[in-house]
């Protein structure tokens, strides 16, 4: 049974999160997804699945991704077109860690302006940069579904069992240490921070402050999405 906020949506919409590595748009994009019936799209999960399955595509992208640098626009569009064909997309999409680079941004505007769409909201989650190599350092998911906790700031209710599933396995993501989370906070200030102004230029873009709690700026996401939907 969809939940009460899933039926008063009413349109199937874009929405983006911007922020930097630890801003915690992966832990509240599976938020929305849940409580929206939005899909949560991450370029990044994509392609670390694409290097797991050492796909032509992963192999390519390994590199840049262990360097904690972008991965080029053509795998990464190549990558999100194939995924935005799955037939789940229709029912609305939350982006995570896309786009990435202006080159990103006009692609996507071009793909969805064949289907007379466009993005609903863009939102920045705002935070300190000092604050993210500790932020990242400590995270960690469940190995069965995807669930992040922080050893710091999000552990399992009961140590070492996953809150939602119950799964005892739990991953933590190669690029998660000191040095290439440095490297990727560079690539975010070079390459993604100017997406900011590309969509305030284009009257969708929202701020929220992401330094409080991960409730708090689930409930603000919450009413943007309803906004942004309604
Ligand atoms: P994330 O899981 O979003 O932190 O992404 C992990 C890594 O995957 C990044 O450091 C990049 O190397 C690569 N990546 C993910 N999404 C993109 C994107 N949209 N453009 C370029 N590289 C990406």
């Amino acid at each position: 049974m969809p939940d009460a906020d899933t039926q008063t949506r009413t349109k199937p919409a874009v929405l983006i999160l911007l922020g930097p590595p630890g801003a915690g748009k992966g832990t509240q994009a599976r938020m929305l997804q849940e409580r929206f019936g939005l899909v949560q799209l991450s370029t990044g999960d994509l392609l670390r699945a694409a290097v797991k399955a050492e796909t032509e595509a992963g192999k390519r992208a390994k590199a840049a991704m262990d360097s904690g640098g972008l991965v080029s626009d053509e795998i990464v569009l190549a990558i999100l077109k194939d995924r935005m064909q799955e037939p789940d997309v229709a029912r609305g999409v939350i982006l995570d860690g896309f786009p990435r680079t202006t080159g990103q941004a006009e692609a996507l505007d071009a793909l969805l302006s064949e289907e007379g769409k466009t993005v609903a909201a863009a939102i920045s989650i705002e935070v300190d940069d000092d604050a993210m190599v500790r932020r990242v350092s400590g995270r960690y998911t469940c190995a069965n579904c995807g669930e992040g906790y922080h050893d710091e700031f999000k552990q399992p209710a009961k140590a070492g069992v996953c809150d939602k599933c119950g799964g005892t396995e739990f991953t933590r993501r190669a690029d998660d240490n000191a040095e290439t989370v440095k490297a990727r906070l560079s690539a975010y200030h070079a390459q993604t921070a100017p997406l900011i102004a590309y969509y305030e230029a284009r009257g969708v873009l929202e701020r929220v402050d992401g330094m409080g709690s991960i409730d708090a700026i689930a409930t603000e996401l919450g009413d943007i999405v309803k906004q942004a939907t309604a």
